[in-house]
């Protein structure tokens, strides 16, 4: 009986294997010629500062629309696409349309501080990364210091290597940002070392943040040291206004979620927050 059990199990194992690795197939082959066929889109989420309810800026986040599977989310695609080394033309092609998107924005509302892109290690390591910044940016037009690099842990785990990367960005004027902060294995005592403007503290700190007091304490205290170090600080993952309150409470300066607005395509962004600034009465 035992084994026929365990036989069963082996074949719904390797059915429900079967299935991932056909979806991956799906998905990879779909990949390569996404750019092509245009089925990648950048969508923007509003980032806001705490005192004043201002959008600042904004973050691109890139969404993929498969012509059989529908929107399929970054975190089903990005991995496949650093295991296939497409993040690369993915990630210039991001980049540009981030840049060339915010310049025209930036006509319209003199308020806004920057457009900030998600850069992946792997992309980040290519030997022409800073150069191809610069490149996008004079292409563009847009001035260097609009642009913020969101760079993850996993980058800045290699000190020696990221340090005159970074270095290099910094004195062309891009700003760089340390995302999902608290989620990685970064040391504190690196962060001093690293030439950023901005930390963005991660979702899971602020998801109960109103209810945890130990979650508010983290926060407080990230917000204290970010501050002595210099750097700015936002908050992910702000869907209410009791969570708003809290983070407000710890003095965090800027915030992104849901309760302003979720991640929106250029229209849309356009439509809600940058063509009523046209209509606003000027002083
Ligand atoms: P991330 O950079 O930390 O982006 C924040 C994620 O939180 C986004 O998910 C956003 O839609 C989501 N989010 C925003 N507000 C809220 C909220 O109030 N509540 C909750 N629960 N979630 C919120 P998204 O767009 O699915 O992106 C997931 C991740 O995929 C990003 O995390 C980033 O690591 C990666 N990613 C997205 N676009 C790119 C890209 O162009 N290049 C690279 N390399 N990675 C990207
Ligand atoms: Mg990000
Ligand atoms: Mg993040
Ligand atoms: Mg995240």
């Amino acid at each position: 009986e035992a084994k026929k059990e365990g036989g069963n199990q082996y074949y719904y194992f390797t059915n429900e294997i079967n299935e991932i690795i056909s979806r991956k197939m799906l998905l990879e082959t779909g990949l390569r010629k996404a750019l092509d066929r245009e089925e990648f889109e950048v969508y923007y989420q509003p980032q806001v500062e705490v005192k004043t309810e201002k959008i600042v800026g904004f973050e691109a986040l890139i969404r993929w629309n498969h012509p059989d599977l529908g929107m399929v989310s970054p975190v089903d695609f990005i991995p496949l696409a650093e295991e296939t080394n497409l993040i690369i033309p993915m990630g210039e092609w991001i980049l540009r349309e981030a840049c060339k998107e915010f310049k025209e924005w930036l006509v319209v509302n003199s308020d806004l501080r920057h457009v900030s892109v998600n850069i992946s290690a792997l992309q980040f390591r290519q030997p022409k990364f800073s150069e191809l910044v610069s490149d996008i940016l004079r292409e563009t037009g847009l001035e260097p210091h609009y642009l913020e690099l969101e760079l993850t842990e996993s980058i800045v785990q290699e000190p020696a290597r990221a340090i005159p990367i970074m270095s290099e960005l910094k004195s062309m004027g891009v700003k760089l940002s340390l995302d999902d902060f608290g989620t990685g294995y970064s040391s504190l005592s690196y962060l001093k070392d690293f030439p950023l403007d901005t930390l963005k503290i991660d979702k899971s700190f602020t998801k109960e943040i109103h209810l945890n007091m130990k979650d508010k304490a983290v926060v407080e205290t990230i917000v204290h040291m970010a501050n002595k170090l210099g750097l700015n600080v936002i908050a992910e993952g702000i869907e209410t206004t009791e969570q708003l309150t809290s983070i407000s409470e710890s003095n965090c300066n800027e915030f992104q979620g849901f309760l302003c607005s979720p991640p929106l395509p250029y229209a849309q962004i356009s439509d809600k927050f940058i063509i009523p600034k046209l209509l606003e009465p000027r002083v």
